[in-house]
């Protein structure tokens, strides 16, 4: 019932090894820090994850699908089933925080249906549904740009969750909000994740807030996992 698993990936850039020999699954539900200094190879897992890049050895299965057995097709679907969101929130600034949430549900491609407002009713019903499980149904006709940095992320938040993703992956998402609107959004991923079953991998580079909001830390260090284990050990350990 693993959603998320990767086994012995390695990934080498010329004689850098990004990733080397890495093995960890997720489950439902489950909120897992990924933790490393820069270069340790946070992002390089993400890549993977989406298939960005293939890895030089080892396989990276998502929902129990080894993307390298998966066809252009079906590659295309299991990356809806991997929801991004980023530092940087990217949203679409000029669109109201309910036609970034159906952008979602569209997928990119068909933001232009959104845009020439030619969506089926019923997924504005649950893009308005995604928006009141972050706490921003009262938002929903608002530029987002008009919308705090914290705001911002939980539209991103409530995108994923129209897209039906089963697996959040979420890179620094707060290191550009200040400390308590980075709360408020760990909180939203950690509420999301146990009401939905959504699998969140979150790369974090503030330890405090790892122990705080992860159910599990994996910390990596020039592309090894070093540490794998309860945000409770991670705390002791550390
Ligand atoms: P992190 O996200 O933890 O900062 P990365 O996954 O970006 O780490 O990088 C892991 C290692 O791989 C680093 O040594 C980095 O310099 C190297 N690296 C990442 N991407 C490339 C690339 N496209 N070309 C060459 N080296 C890369
Ligand atoms: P979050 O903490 O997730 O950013 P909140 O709704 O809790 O969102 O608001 C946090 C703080 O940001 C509050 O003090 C609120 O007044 C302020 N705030 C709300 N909307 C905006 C906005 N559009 N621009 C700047 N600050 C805002």
């Amino acid at each position: 019932t693993d959603v998320l698993s990767l086994h012995g990936v390695t990934k080498r850039y010329g004689a850098t090894a990004a990733l080397a020999d890495v093995s960890f699954a997720l489950k439902p539900g489950e909120v897992v820090a990924l933790v490393g200094p820069s270069g340790a190879g946070k992002s390089t897992v993400f890549r993977c994850v989406t298939r960005l890049v293939a890895p030089d050895a080892g396989t990276v299965s998502v929902l129990g699908q080894d993307l390298a057995s998966l066809s252009g097709g079906e590659l295309r679907r299991a990356r809806r089933d991997v929801g991004l969101i980023f530092q940087q929130f990217n949203l679409i600034n000029r669109m109201s925080a309910l036609d970034n949430v159906l952008a979602g549900r569209m997928g990119h491609v068909a933001t232009w249906r959104v845009v020439a407002r030619q969506f089926p009713r019923d997924d504005r019903q649950l893009a308005l549904a995604c928006l009141d499980r972050v706490g921003l149904l009262d938002k929903a006709y608002q530029r987002s740009d008009s919308l705090s940095g914290g705001q911002q992320q939980r539209v991103a938040i409530a995108r994923v969750l129209a897209q039906r993703s089963r697996i959040l992956l979420a890179d620094e998402p707060v290191s550009s909000l200040d400390p308590q609107s980075a709360d408020n959004v760990l909180t939203v991923l950690r509420q999301v994740a146990q009401e939905s079953g959504i699998a969140v991998l979150c790369a974090l580079h503030q330890v405090d807030l790892a122990r705080r909001f992860a159910d599990r830390v994996i910390a990596l260090k020039a592309g090894r996992i070093v540490l794998d284990g309860p945000a409770s050990a991670f705390n002791a350990a550390a």
